[in-house]
């Protein structure tokens, strides 16, 4: 019995891309690394223009499905590499048959296709179920510098991975995953290569954690939501992990008001604004004061509060925006956080840390032992952060202060 190849021969920029790309070398090594034989038949499918969205070699063998996503063959930009596969994902997630395999296959190319953002991507792959079938004989100079090729083992490996591949200092203005004690959340982007990712940390987030996940997803453009092809994906996902706590909100993180009366659900979003743009602008959750990074205590803390924003001769929109600005606060852990409220610890108009007389020596020692920073980073103060702490100042008493240190 022969293995049945299937194939659709054009790129969606370059026509007979994979006609070429399979030549039968590759072919054959496609077939045994899937089916552990070598021989097969090959039909072109030349529906919907022939055009390839998922680089996908299907291989189908003594009933089983072999879907088989294909590296580039020329390394460009770093988000193509990573559109092929979901796509792929989604079709695999989609096909009910219960004999079936998902892979990824190396062809050869030109390029670095071993960079740090696709050395995150690749273990997210593996983490949805990818199976890497070549990628030991890999000709790349590069190859040997992913050298940790097993999938994340946790939400936070798969965190802490995809902070480093972000620059620090500067907006991306991309999808950022983080939790809270409660849940996991997901600011997905939907717009370009970005959707596909987002799907990607979704499923990962279902497969690594049984904590509650929420997806935010961004509204941007005209593009309202994640794919059909994604959102089947993930409902199908949910369908798995029936125990597990996923809802999907819908938003453009922007737009929505501080409305009279607030709702639950309003300030849920905002939280989540807030959240975001400090992602956005400071990066992860790191407390200020002390260098904690367990997302589980680390809180946005806000420099002029929300209580004072309401009270404030503003309109709603403003109120808003100064509400969920980036700049009007920072990271700061669960003790750190309360210290700041009740105004034990303050920041003064230069970005020094400051400790109020008003409290007995003895605690003022334990505070002094557990804060780090006499100054807030300048990564932090910016002069709309500056601005804010003039705002929150006006209504204490920052004469009774002393140094941190
Ligand atoms: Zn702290």
């Amino acid at each position: 019995m022969k293995a049945k190849i299937t194939y659709k021969p054009n790129g969606q920029k370059k026509k007979n891309l994979f006609s070429n790309l399979l030549k039968s070398d590759v072919l054959k090594d496609i077939c045994i690394l899937t089916t552990n034989q070598e021989e097969y038949e090959v039909i072109i499918d030349n529906s919907n223009k022939g055009v390839n969205i998922g680089r996908l070699v299907f291989v189908e063998y003594k009933g089983t499905k072999h879907y088989v996503t294909l590296s580039e063959d020329k390394a460009e930009g770093r988000n193509s590499t990573l559109q092929s596969a979901p796509t792929v994902l989604n079709m695999f997630i989609a096909d009910k048959s219960r004999k079936k395999t998902l892979n990824f296959y190396f062809v050869e190319h030109t390029g670095n296709l071993f960079t740090n953002y696709l050395q995150f991507g690749y273990k997210l792959l593996m983490t949805v179920g990818y199976k890497f079938l070549n990628i030991s004989r890999v000709k790349n100079a590069n190859v040997a510098k992913f050298a940790d090729r097993t999938p994340f083992s946790s939400l936070d490996e798969l965190i802490n991975w995809r902070n480093k591949t972000k620059k620090r200092n500067a907006s991306n203005n991309s999808s950022y995953i983080t939790k809270s004690a409660d849940s996991v959340q997901i600011y997905a982007k939907t717009y370009g290569a970005s959707k596909y990712e987002s799907t990607l940390f979704a499923i990962s987030s279902f497969i690594l954690t049984d904590r509650p996940v929420e997806l935010y997803t961004i509204i941007e453009g005209n593009l309202k939501h994640l794919p059909k092809s994604s959102l089947a994906s993930i409902a199908q996902y949910k369908k798995t992990y029936p125990h597990l706590k996923f809802e999907i909100h819908n938003t453009t993180l922007k737009f929505d008001r501080i409305k009279a009366g607030e709702k639950p659900n309003s300030i849920k979003l905002r939280d989540a604004c807030y959240t975001y743009n400090l992602l956005d602008r400071i990066g992860p959750k790191k407390c200020a004061l002390c260098g904690c990074e367990i997302p589980e205590i680390i809180q946005g803390a806000h420099i002029w509060p929300v209580a004072e924003i309401k009270k404030a001769s503003l309109t709603d929109e403003e109120k808003f925006e100064h509400a969920t600005s980036g700049h009007n606060g920072l990271w700061l852990c669960q003790n750190h956080h309360k210290l700041f409220d009740t105004n034990i610890l303050l920041i003064d108009d230069q970005g020094q840390v400051k400790l109020t007389n008003h409290i007995l020596d003895s605690n003022k020692q334990f505070i002094i032992s557990v804060t780090k920073q006499d100054k807030i980073q300048e990564l932090v103060l910016s002069p709309e952060f500056l601005q804010y702490v003039v705002n929150r100042n006006k209504v204490l008493d920052i004469t009774h202060v002393q140094s941190i240190l």
